[in-house]
């Protein structure tokens, strides 16, 4: 079917209408929401001002007063609840997934799989959250810690994972006993209605089985920038988990630390591999291709940068070219296509300004073009770019948040760990190697200096178990597995003396 016939708004009414979002949340309002795949309008929502922003803010407070008081582990019954509806609305809400963002079928479905994974991960930590009890130099005193919920989270996302992202935090601040408020990306909010009424179902059954849940425990702020800065500013919001680029940080890291306020950043990234002589050049091929052509370039752990040592680069970049010309683009819903859309136009005038700046620095382009112009004038296809680099120079410092990756030669391993590191970004990484000594290099304290070290896998993508996030400008941030709940809970440390006397610490005496 041509891009040109296809009702992208009528599916996405339909699946919505399925997943109980009742069209006056998405129609007649003044936030345009546009399906990258065709260009074409998909729903337009009523946005909130900021006082009525303000008083959902102060309701989800009401509702962490009392779900603080839950048990955690009756908390994490809810949270299995929602990955029980997740699974049963994956085919929809993966299907809006990639209608609104135009991610590949089996990525809009892998997507909703994150969240059901966050889920099931969550319920488990619901009986998890354990602190530790402290040897003390006081005789019959017992030294300890707890770990209290928070208050409100707010989270601010990003487009590229519409949903994902939500989940990675409310999964945890919900079973650590915060409510959350979300300011979804203003370019796909109906992915935010969809999940949000799934909650919402989740919710429902709670009560019904006898669950103790208050009205507002998470809600949803629709509308622009101005309407996250309410959150940001929110004196009865003590985290916010905000992810998007540097420049967002920037303007938000700031503004949390003026009143205290803890922030979870999670930001731009410019991600590399180095391919290394021994490199398995078969898997390396695969890893790259998928790293930096998948999501069509549009994953904060998207493969930018490629350092291919001097011995093996006529052996792979000739083969990498060849799988660039060949790649499907299209339509990201029809089996087969591997490469997506760009979400709009001001991204494909961004990859092309980069791709010029390259030119200027001497950089040779292959790809980069706009493709399917003809059968969709609104929406933005391009082929993959690869850019051979004289020297990391110009664009190659930066994220352009479109499928370009910078290939440079190397012949020395040190020299390349230096420039591997000499970003400002520090998410995600990888090494391509059968050298058991370059490996470990690489992922020791010498070696790369990201969130995110892989060997013989791309830097793309990742588990929920393992913590995520990145160094330097990529925010510092931390959040999904291993200990992240931590930063949704606020530690206290106890001293109880079961004695009869009253022993000060350091020997220090106060006798009245
Ligand atoms: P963006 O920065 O334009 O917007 C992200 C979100 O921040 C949106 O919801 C936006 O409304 C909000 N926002 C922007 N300025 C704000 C402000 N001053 N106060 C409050 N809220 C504000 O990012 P985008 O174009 O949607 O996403 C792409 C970027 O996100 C890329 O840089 C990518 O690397 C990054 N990203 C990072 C991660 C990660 O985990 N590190 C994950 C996904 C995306």
């Amino acid at each position: 079917m041509s891009l040109a016939t296809l009702n992208l708004a009528a599916e996405a009414e339909t699946i919505l209408a399925k997943l109980g979002v009742a069209p006056s949340a998405y129609k007649g309002g003044t936030l345009a929401v546009r399906s990258p795949i065709t260009g074409t309008e998909i729903g337009r929502l009523p946005e909130l001002t900021s006082q009525q922003a303000q008083s959902v803010i102060g309701a989800a407070h009401q509702a962490f007063q009392e779900w603080r008081l839950v048990p955690a582990p009756k908390r994490g019954e809810l949270i299995r609840l929602l990955g029980d509806e997740l699974r049963a609305a994956k085919a929809d809400l993966g299907k809006l997934v990639s209608i609104e963002v135009g991610k590949i079928t089996s990525e809009g479905l892998g997507e909703v799989q994150e969240m059901i994974d966050i889920c099931d991960f969550a319920v488990g930590l619901s009986r998890q959250l354990y602190g530790l009890t402290i040897a003390t130099e006081r005789s019959d005193h017992r030294m300890m810690e707890t770990w209290h919920p928070l208050g409100v989270v707010g989270i601010i996302s990003a487009f590229n994972f519409p949903v994902a992202v939500w989940a990675w935090n409310a999964a945890l601040a919900l079973v650590c006993g915060n409510a959350t408020v979300w300011k979804p990306s203003e370019k796909t909010p109906l992915t935010a209605l969809a999940t949000q009424a799934i909650f919402e179902k989740a919710l429902k059954r709670f009560v019904a089985e006898g669950g103790k849940a208050p009205a507002n425990l998470s809600s949803l702020l629709i509308g622009g920038r101005d309407i996250g800065e309410v959150l940001v500013d929110h004196p009865k919001v003590p985290l916010v988990s905000a992810t998007g680029s540097t420049a967002m940080g920037r303007a938000v890291g700031p503004r949390l630390a003026k009143r205290f306020a803890r922030a979870i950043l999670e930001l731009g990234g410019n991600n590399a591999a180095i391919i290394t002589p021994t490199a398995d050049l078969d898997l390396t091929l695969r890893g790259v291709a998928f790293a930096a052509m998948g999501t069509a370039g549009q994953r904060c752990t998207t493969l930018r940068r490629l350092f291919v040592h001097d011995s093996v680069y006529d052996n792979l970049v000739p083969r990498l070219k060849k799988a660039y010309q060949s790649v499907t683009i299209g339509n990201p819903t029809v089996d087969g296509n591997l490469v997506g859309p760009l979400i709009d136009k001001a991204s494909f005038e961004r990859m092309q300004k980069a791709i010029e700046a390259a030119k200027a620095e001497g950089g040779a382009v292959t790809g980069g073009e706009r493709v399917l112009e003809a059968d969709a004038a609104d929406a933005y296809y391009v082929r993959p770019a690869i850019v051979e680099m004289p020297s990391q120079c110009g664009p190659v410092i930066e994220e352009t948040f479109a499928p370009i990756l910078y290939v440079m030669k190397y012949s020395d391993f040190d020299a390349v760990l230096d420039l591997h590191n000499g970003v400002p970004q520090g998410l995600s990484s990888s090494i391509f190697t059968n050298d058991m000594r370059e490996a470990e290099t690489f992922i020791s304290a010498r070696g790369s200096d990201c969130g995110i070290a892989n060997v013989n896998i791309g830097p793309s993508g990742a588990e929920i178990g393992g913590a995520f996030g990145g160094e330097k400008e990529t925010g510092g941030g931390r959040e999904s597995g291993s200990d992240s709940w931590k930063a949704y809970m606020r530690r206290a440390t106890n001293t109880l003396n079961y004695g009869r006397t009253l022993p000060l610490a350091q020997g220090v005496k106060f006798d009245i």
